[in-house]
């Protein structure tokens, strides 16, 4: 069971992107981030958060689950419109609406961008993982 590869999926807490894999109790493409399943097992002990997420280190709070700044730019570009983006590597952009529209460095992005983006580029990416999965 823990050989299987570690998936993005959406924190049914927070909403945040993590990295994990699918707990049969969850919706397919949901989970929960290390933050929020600790915070289950505090409140209700760590029998419930097993019988909600699965297991700790095999479903979720698995080494590197927390997605970095640089790990949520990469989901929002990936899954930003070829037509509303440009450049590769350090040189990624995309379009962004900061009083019209500006082709934005990545690394310029503000949080509050960030925090917009993500949800739409994590539903793409939730969307073609689980289509990916039942296809094969
Ligand atoms: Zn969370």
């Amino acid at each position: 069971m823990s050989a299987s590869p570690t998936r993005t999926l959406v924190c049914c807490v927070c909403g945040q992107p993590t990295r994990g894999r699918q707990h049969w109790n969850r919706d397919a493409g949901y989970g929960v981030c290390a933050e929020h399943g600790q915070q289950t097992a505090d409140r209700e002990g760590e029998a419930v958060a097993l019988s909600y997420y699965g297991e700790r280190g095999i479903h979720w709070d698995v080494e590197g689950s927390t997605f970095s700044r640089e790990q949520k730019l990469t989901l929002i570009f990936r899954h930003t419109h070829r037509d509303y983006k440009s450049g590769k590597g350090a040189d990624r952009a995309i379009l962004i609406f900061r009083n019209g529209t500006s082709l934005v460095p990545l690394d310029a992005l503000t949080d509050e961008e960030i925090a917009k983006e993500l949800p739409y580029a994590l539903s793409k990416e939730v969307e073609r993982k689980t289509k990916a999965k039942t296809l094969s």
